[in-house]
This record gives structure tokens, C-alpha cells and sequence, in this order.
């Protein structure tokens, strides 16, 4: 493919252009940044792993989110992606954030445009540090319990309360003078099938008559995160949320006075990055039997871009990136990743790939969800750069944040004052 050089990223005239944003031309793509980017570095000698993230994706899965769950505020979950420019791009569409740890409510708090604290950043995580809990007066939710058994990452085994002991947890909230507000529940994230939020949702309800009874203000209902992301996903996130609002319409029905949110992660970011990797030896095996294996060793793996692929229960397929005959024989490649370990490899099976030479590309699409928020320098490997690349449309909410930033820059601290 022929693939011409590429542009320099350009910014509004007198601002501050970072780098690693990527303004895209009327009809331009990520993919063909993408293709650019991998012939730079290929002329340059280093063919070093990056990403290239989609910002304008999270616009589209925004609005869908909106569309299809119109009486559930999403609170983005930043653990997911934790990338400044995804956060930005995530407070100009109006998301709040769901915050597991103090750096990352620190992140959406310098992120978030000067709304309160409470509208933009949830603090959800169930196991708080004791001195993350001195607060005066916390307003407590029930986590529950959930089937998940249908999540590719189930989390139930570490997390919620049964419903048989929500009920000693209410009182105990009450003799204890505590405000339990609300319930939440995590179905696991990457959950398979909706009927897992319906059970959930109706699990919530008795626990809000529980509460009732024991006296507290029941009013918060958080169906947390879990919803498929990805490009081709199944479940669809229509369907899936088409359950949902049966389900909330039946046990939250509108005008109940109850407050909805979510914190999904994966549904929003998924699908915004594509991982590029670079081949950079190759072994070729005889099994007995006479099959042939190649066994391809990349620059990005398991310790980087790619920590969660190993417990996912199939293998991503790349795209290759190199002119090959119509259709060329293939074989099972296992794909390893750069550094000492044996068990760095990218996937538990093998995929089906052509003979491909060191050197040549593979691009893996739907690379945004756990991947860079999870990566490592283990052995001396930095984590992959990110290219963010983004519509003409979105640049007037990147130019805006740039100042907000500059004004931030005198500091702001956890409670969201400025100092
Ligand atoms: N909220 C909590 C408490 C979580 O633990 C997670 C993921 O582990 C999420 C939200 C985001 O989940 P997902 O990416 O599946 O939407």
C-alpha cells in the first residue's frame, strides 16, 4: 500500500498543540493514521508498538449510551482508560466519573470541567483504605451481590453482599448512625447476557424496602458497568439495554423518585484504540505429525498493551498489515511478547495466520478497554505511545480544555477547590 508521509499535527493558531493529538483531515480515518504512523516508524528504523485512539468513538458510544438508557447517568469508569485526552473529550460530552482510587478521582477531578464534586466523580470502589473513610457524614451504597457467571470477568467472588445479609448490614448501618442512600451491583465486566442486570435490578429493589424499613433514605440506584464494548460485540448493547429498562421500568418505574447510574468502562472505550505491533523474530516449528507452527515474537505483549488478552477465553484476530496473495495458506501461530518471561504471550490459543516475516505489522482493533490503564514496564519495555486522533468537530472542546488546564495549573486540589 502506498502510504505517503505523514502529516504533522496541527493546532488552532497560538495554541498549544500536543504532539500526540492527531488533527484528522475532512474523510480521514484513525486506520489511515494509523498506516501512516507504521510507515514513519518502519522508514525509521524503529518500529516501536503504538496505539492510535479514535476520540471521536467516544462521541458515538456517548450518544448511543444516551439514547438507549435515557433514564441512566453514565459516570465513565476511568480505570478502563485512564488517558487525559479520553477524560477530556468524556467531561465535554457532560459524562461524570467513576473513580476507584485517589489518583484516579484526582485525574477526573483536574479533568472535569468546574462542576461539583458530586455531579461529576463517584467513589466506588468497595475496599476503601480506613483513612479513605473518615468522612463527617458518608452517604453509603449497598454493594450486591450478582450472578455472573456469563462475564468473561466475573467479580462477584471478591465483591457484594448476599441478600440474606443485606439485611443485618441495613440495621447495623442504622444502630451505627451510617445513611445507606442507595445499592449498586457490578454483573461482571464483559457480561454475556442482560438477563443478569434484571435479576440484579430485582435484587435491588427488596434491598431499597429493606432499607426503607430500617429508615434510610433509599434514593441512589447504580446498575454499575459490565456492557459488552468492542467492535461486532455480542450482545448487542440495544438489546442488552432494552432488558434494562424493562427492568427498571417494573422495579424503579419512573416518577419513584430514585436516582439511576452507571459506570461503564469498556462500552466506551473499547473500541476507540487500535494496537500496531511489530514482528521482531520468528521461530518456525515441525510438530510431530508433520504440522507446522510459527511461533511470531512481537514488541507489545502480555507485561504491556495486551495484560488482560490472557484471560480472555479467544484469541483477538489482527489484521495484517502487508500485501499478500488472495488467499494465502495459513497456519497456527502462537504470538509472543517481547520480554524474558515464558508466559508473556498474547493469548492462550493459537491464532491462524500467514507466513509473515520480521518487520511486518499486525494492527489489533478494539484495543482501548484494560489495555494501556493496565501495562507495565517490566523488563525495561516502555508502554506503547497513543496517537489520539480526533474529528474537526471536537477540536473546539480540546482548545477550550487547553486553557481550563492552564488556569488548572495553579493547582487543585482532592476536594476540587482551587488552591
Ligand atoms: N465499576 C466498577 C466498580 C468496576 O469494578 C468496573 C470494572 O471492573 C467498572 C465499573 C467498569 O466495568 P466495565 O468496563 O465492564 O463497564
Amino acid at each position: 500500500t502506498p502510504l505517503g508521509k505523514p502529516k504533522e499535527s496541527q493546532g488552532p493558531p497560538g495554541s498549544v498543540w500536543p504532539k500526540e493529538l492527531i488533527a484528522l483531515e475532512p474523510g480521514e480515518s484513525a486506520w489511515q493514521v494509523a498506516l501512516k504512523k507504521i510507515q514513519e516508524l518502519s522508514d525509521s528504523g524503529h518500529p516501536d508498538p503504538f496505539m492510535v485512539a479514535d476520540l471521536g468513538v467516544l462521541a458515538s458510544h456517548h450518544r448511543a449510551f444516551c439514547q438507549a438508557l435515557p433514564r441512566v447517568s453514565p459516570f465513565y469508569a476511568v480505570k478502563c482508560n485512564s488517558s487525559v485526552w479520553v477524560l477530556r473529550v468524556l467531561d465535554t460530552l457532560g459524562t461524570g466519573f467513576d473513580c476507584a482510587s485517589q489518583v484516579s478521582l484526582e485525574l477526573g477531578l483536574g479533568t472535569a470541567a468546574p462542576r461539583t464534586l458530586a455531579d461529576t466523580c463517584l467513589g466506588t470502589r468497595v475496599c476503601k483504605n480506613p483513612w479513605h473513610l473518615s468522612q463527617p457524614s458518608p452517604r453509603l451504597v449497598l454493594r450486591l451481590l450478582t450472578k455472573d457467571s456469563e462475564s468473561i470477568f466475573p467479580l462477584s467472588t471478591k465483591f457484594g453482599a448476599s441478600l440474606e445479609a443485606c439485611e443485618r448490614l441495613l440495621k447495623s448501618a442504622r444502630d451505627l448512625g451510617l445513611a445507606v442512600v442507595g445499592t449498586s451491583f457490578h454483573v461482571g465486566s464483559n457480561c454475556q447476557t442482560p438477563h443478569n442486570f434484571r435479576q440484579a435490578i430485582a435484587d435491588c429493589r427488596r434491598v431499597f424496602e429493606m432499607g426503607r424499613a430500617f429508615g434510610h433514605d433509599m434514593s441512589l440506584l447504580d446498575i454499575g458497568g459490565g456492557f459488552p464494548g468492542g467492535e461486532g460485540c455480542e450482545p448487542q448493547f440495544e438489546e442488552m439495554a432494552r432488558v434494562i429498562n424493562a427492568a427498571l421500568a417494573q422495579d424503579f418505574p419512573e416518577g419513584s423518585g430514585v436516582e439511576i447510574i452507571a459506570e461503564p468502562g469498556r462500552f466506551y472505550a473499547a473500541s476507540v484504540c487500535m494496537a500496531a505491533v511489530n514482528i521482531i523474530a520468528k521461530k518456525a516449528v515441525l510438530e510431530s505429525g508433520g504440522r507446522r507452527k510459527l511461533l511470531y515474537y512481537l514488541n507489545d505483549g502480555h507485561y504491556g498493551t495486551f495484560r488482560l488478552c490472557l484471560r480472555e477465553p479467544v484469541p483477538r484476530m489482527p489484521i495484517v498489515v502487508k500485501e499478500l496473495c488472495s488467499d494465502p495458506p495459513l497456519f497456527p501461530c502462537t504470538l509472543y511478547g517481547p520480554t524474558c518471561d515464558a508466559f508473556d504471550k498474547l493469548f492462550r490459543e493459537e491464532v491462524q495466520l500467514p507466513e509473515l516475516d520480521v518487520g511486518d505489522w499486525l494492527v489489533f482493533p478494539s484495543m482501548g478497554a484494560y489495555t494501556s490503564s493496565m501495562s507495565s514496564t517490566f523488563n525495561g519495555f516502555p508502554p506503547a505511545s497513543t496517537y489520539y486522533a480526533m474529528e474537526p468537530e471536537l477540536r473546539p472542546g480540546m482548545e477550550t480544555v487547553q486553557k481550563r488546564k492552564k488556569k488548572k495549573g495553579k493547582g487543585m486540589n482532592v476536594s476540587g477547590q482551587s488552591e
